[in-house]
């Protein structure tokens, strides 16, 4: 044979190592598959093999496995489909119930347990299903802590005393108690969401939110106009959470009840001051009067020291009837009850007071039948109530007018009311009446021997037997003081 050195194969094999070539043999008029490989011996390429063999050959094993592995895909995809089929069953369903149970999780309802399979949720799809109730376990209980917390912020916020309202970042509504609804006069669902000032209406309400937004916490007291309480303390602090200021919170406390002590308080120092003062005053300038030489006067001199006596009398009067109210006023005194007849109460004050009414030609009938029940109470006391009344309804009385005291017993209580037909009271100065050193016309009380403390005594002695003091009165027609005493 010529030489084949120069085929393609083994020019590739003399370069790469193995030559492989597909060609026409024109010595065979066949397509063959050429492969050649050096030979070597003693490390040094001797020579070169080539090996042929005809493409018929080669393409009917290539057929053969063609086949092969086309029955093997299909054979392949049909058990792929088969498997998938199952797995898609097994996988899907429980996904199918995961999907369904987040759904109803997320609408709040936490009943529905996804089943776990397998022998303590051995697969993966079981320790998810596992892992999910747990979840949803957890979320049900926190929810179900956070929505007792509110419950109980609610009730405690509608039970407060004081009105609360809570503004957002950007000062809307979010919040306002019971309370801060009735003051303010609005509902929250009309005011949730509005600002301040839209719901409210209260420019210090808003500006001390707005300050405690910016983060400065601020205290200042409002006046709000009737009918709603007159005096307000507020307090306005930043709501915190994570972000820093989410808002701010308003406490608005009624204060009008203790600006009206303050006040009452500070009148009756002032009116303690005046009171003593005045007969004080008298005394010290009839006595330098009469030592500047008046008293050379025997008339005289018995005239100032009548007016000296009387002042004296009065000072007196005002010390004994404010250590009275005193004494009432300490817990530590405890009054000592005893079956008491009202008749006879009202005769012991008749006593003391009928010279007065007699030399005013005022009648006083007593309505109260001697065997009227008893009603339990300390008669000391009782009688100074009548006493008080009695000396009031004398007092206040033109000449020839009439007094009256009647009692009534009704389910368990029994009422007095002394009347009298004398110079009445006007509705403005009704509900003061009770308060210590209150008089209508000052004057007129004092030249009538009065220290303004009458009442308060009554109210004091009262209210010490559980009962209340009322008054109803029409200038110039007269005036009814009551009062009511259990048992
Ligand atoms: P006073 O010592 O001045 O009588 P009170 O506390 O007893 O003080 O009464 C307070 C005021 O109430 C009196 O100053 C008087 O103006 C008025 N008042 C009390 N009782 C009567 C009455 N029966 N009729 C009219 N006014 C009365």
């Amino acid at each position: 044979m010529e030489n084949h050195g120069s085929r393609p194969e083994v020019l590739e094999a003399l370069r790469a190592g193995i030559g492989v070539t597909t060609r026409y043999s024109a010595t065979l008029g066949a397509r063959l598959r050429y492969i050649a490989m050096p030979v070597e011996s003693d490390g040094a390429v001797v020579g070169y093999v080539r090996l042929a063999m005809p493409l018929a050959q080669v393409e009917r094993s290539t057929g053969v496995i063609g086949r092969f592995i086309a029955n093997a895909a299909v054979l392949a995809t049909l058990v792929g489909f088969v498997l998938s089929l199952v797995l898609a069953r097994s996988i899907g369903n429980p996904l199918r119930d995961m999907a369904l149970a987040a759904r109803q999780i997320a609408r709040g309802d936490f009943g529905r347990k996804i089943p776990v399979r397998g022998a303590g949720g051995g697969d993966e799809l079981g320790q998810l299903a596992e892992s999910f109730n747990y979840m949803a376990e957890e979320l049900e209980r926190s929810i179900s802590e956070i929505s007792e917390r509110k419950n109980r912020m609610e009730t405690i916020l509608s039970a407060m005393a004081d009105s609360v309202v809570a503004v957002d970042r950007s000062g809307r509504i979010l919040l306002m108690n019971r309370a801060a609804c009735s003051m303010f006069g609005i509902s929250e669902a009309q005011a949730r969401g509005k600002y301040v000032l839209e719901a409210i209406r209260n420019h210090d309400l808003a500006e001390s939110l707005n300050l405690a937004r910016a983060g400065q916490a601020d205290s200042r007291e409002l006046r709000l106009h009737p009918p709603g309480p007159s005096y307000l303390r507020l307090h306005t602090a930043p709501i915190l959470d994570r972000n820093g200021i989410s808002g701010a919170v308003a406490v608005l406390q009624d204060v009008t009840d203790l600006k009206r002590l303050e006040q009452v308080r500070t009148d009756f120092v002032s009116n303690v001051s005046h009171e003593l003062r005045t007969p004080v005053t008298s005394i010290k300038g009839f006595v330098d009067t009469l030592l500047d030489g008046a008293m050379e006067d025997r008339e005289t001199l018995h005239r100032f020291l009548g007016i000296i006596s009387r002042e004296a009398d009065r000072l007196a009067q005002i010390i004994s009837d404010l250590l009275e109210l005193s004494s009432l006023e300490s817990k530590g005194s405890e009054i000592r009850k005893s079956p008491v007849a009202l008749r006879s109460v009202v005769d012991a004050a008749l006593g003391v007071i009928q010279d007065k009414a007699e030399a005013r030609n005022i009648r006083i009938d007593v309505e109260i039948e001697p065997d009227f029940p008893r009603v339990p109470g300390d008669e000391d006391l009782l009688v100074q109530v009548f006493v008080n009344l009695l000396d009031n309804a004398v007092k206040y009385t033109q000449e020839g007018g009439s007094v009256k005291v009647s009692a009534s017993r009704d389910d368990g209580t029994t009422r007095v009311d002394v009347s009298d037909t004398g110079i009445g009271i006007a509705p403005e100065h009704l509900p003061r009446v009770f308060e210590r050193f209150y008089r209508i016309d000052k004057a007129r009380s004092r030249q009538l021997g009065g220290t303004g403390l009458g009442l308060s005594i009554v109210k004091h002695i009262v209210e010490r037997h559980g009962g209340t003091v009322s008054v109803s009165s029409t200038p110039g027609k007269g005036s009814t003081f009551s009062f009511t005493l259990p048992g």
